[in-house]
């Protein structure tokens, strides 16, 4: 999804113009904490397309020291990251000299930028928002972010100014592998590595969004595909909100992969925002794989591995995902993870026959039949796998609704005991039948 981003100083109206834009069209509304505002990203729909918006203005906090400094960074980074920026001024105030600082970075811009003349209210501020076109930017749209006034043909405008929507060839099959992570674990680390090992026949194709860049190489004979690899190598030239962008690139990644592999600095062991991400990906039915990277930093006494393993187990992260221990630094097990996604990836990808699903389902019945239901047996009669890629199962039985959570989960514990499925989120879905 292409990325709108809104930038202007402060009280020029940018989270009025968000809230407006994301509220009227019954935006999907992602909620981040750490940032001063409540809202600061969401998405929009229009004219049958959609775009991730984010205010930037709740990225810089009202009480930075060196606030404009922060502003100023605040754009740079906005440079690199969003595909359309809209630059808001407030037209009651007129052009002040931040706006016309924030202005000459934006002249750099490659991607389309349209100068938003805000707080026009009425008729004559809408033709004084015709001074804005002296900043020598792009089309200058007059609105009102309080009264809606000029968003709908500024919307139009937006779309218009999208990216057109990449075509990610239909017959590509080849397994998409994406490293994920928060900040510093080594994903560019460990893709170098591996991209640098067999560099003769490594492929750059265009990614699945603006800037992203898909590595295509081979693994035992085998295409893949690493996932915006650009996004890995990108160091971004600001500290402050690289977390915020990390997260929506982690998202995107997730998305548009088969595989995520997530990596874990060994020394700060496995975190709350960790176990976040994997969550994420698991509802998104990809294949997980945990990497502990920076291994090389860890003390080794006999059971430190399954320890930490336990540990991250503690905290909340899926049992059926496996965990390699590698160091990008030293080598140590780097091959072993393509490796490992791949045999997830294949996992994913697999069929059980229903003879042979239907031999442990009937075992599993026997050994624990399903509790009882308002005073009724509940008897699951036969079971089928419907899809793979991700597998979904289902299962017919005379009352779906009595099927408790805990029995799912024997179920599903009892089919990969059979069968595998490791690192692979597994539906099973129950449908009325007798
Ligand atoms: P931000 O700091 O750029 O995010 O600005 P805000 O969205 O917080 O708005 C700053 C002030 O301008 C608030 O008091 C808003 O109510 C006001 N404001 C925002 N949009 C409009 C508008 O279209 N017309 C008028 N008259 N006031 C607006
Ligand atoms: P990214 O932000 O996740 O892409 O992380 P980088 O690949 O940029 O790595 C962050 C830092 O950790 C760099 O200084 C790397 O040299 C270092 N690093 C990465 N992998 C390892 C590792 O396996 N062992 C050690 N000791 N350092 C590592």
């Amino acid at each position: 999804m292409p990325l709108v981003a809104i930038v202007g100083r402060p009280n020029v109206g940018k989270s009025t113009l968000f809230n407006r834009l994301t509220e009227a069209r019954q935006a999907i509304v992602h909620d981040e904490a750490g940032v001063t505002r409540d809202r600061i990203y969401g998405d929009v729909e229009w004219g049958g397309r959609v775009f991730d918006l984010v205010d930037t203005g709740g990225l810089v906090p009202r009480s930075a020291e060196r606030f404009e400094a922060a502003i100023r960074e605040q754009v740079m980074l906005t440079l690199e990251e969003a595909d359309v920026i809209l630059f808001v001024v407030d037209v009651e105030t007129g052009i002040t000299d931040l706006d016309q600082e924030v202005a000459q970075v934006l002249r750099r811009a490659e991607q389309p930028v349209l100068v938003v003349g805000n707080k026009a209210d009425n008729d004559l501020r809408r033709m004084e928002a015709a001074e804005l076109w002296s900043l020598g930017l792009g089309d200058v749209f007059a609105l009102s972010a309080i009264n809606g006034s000029g968003t709908g043909d500024f919307l139009d405008a937006v779309i218009e100014a999208l990216p057109e929507q990449p075509d990610v060839a239909e017959d590509d099959d080849a397994p998409r592998i994406a490293f994920i992570g928060r900040p510093n674990v080594g994903k560019s680390s460990l893709a170098n590595l591996l991209l640098g090992r067999q560099r003769s026949i490594v492929t750059e194709i265009a990614g699945t969004t603006r800037d992203s860049v898909d590595a295509r190489m081979e693994v035992n004979g085998r295409e893949i595909v690493l996932v915006d690899t650009a996004g890995l190598r990108k160091k971004a030239r600001v500290k402050e909100n690289v977390e915020f962008y990390s997260m929506l690139r982690t998202e995107r990644a997730i998305q548009t992969c088969d595989v995520a592999v997530l990596l874990i600095d060994a020394e700060r062991g496995f975190e709350a925002q960790d176990a976040k991400v994997l969550r994420e990906a698991a509802d998104m039915k990809k294949g997980l794989v945990v990497v502990v990277n920076k291994w090389d930093l860890v003390e080794k006494e006999t059971n430190t591995a399954r320890d930490f393993e336990r540990a991250a187990k503690e905290r909340g992260t899926i049992d059926f995902v496996p965990f390699l221990y590698a160091s990008a630094l030293t080598g140590q097990r780097a091959d072993k993870v393509l490796d490992l996604a791949l045999q997830v990836y294949d996992e994913r990808n697999k069929r059980i026959p229903t003879s042979k699903l239907n031999e442990v389902v009937e075992a599993a019945v026997r050994a624990q039949y399903p509790p009882s239901w308002r005073g009724n047996y509940v008897k699951i009669n036969f079971a089928t796998q419907v899809r793979e890629s991700p597998p979904v199962f289902a299962f017919f039985c005379n009352y779906p609704q009595g099927i408790k959570e805990s029995y799912k989960r024997f179920l599903e514990n009892r089919l990969r005991d059979a069968f595998g499925f490791e690192g692979v989120p597994l539906t099973l879905s129950f449908k009325a039948k007798s």
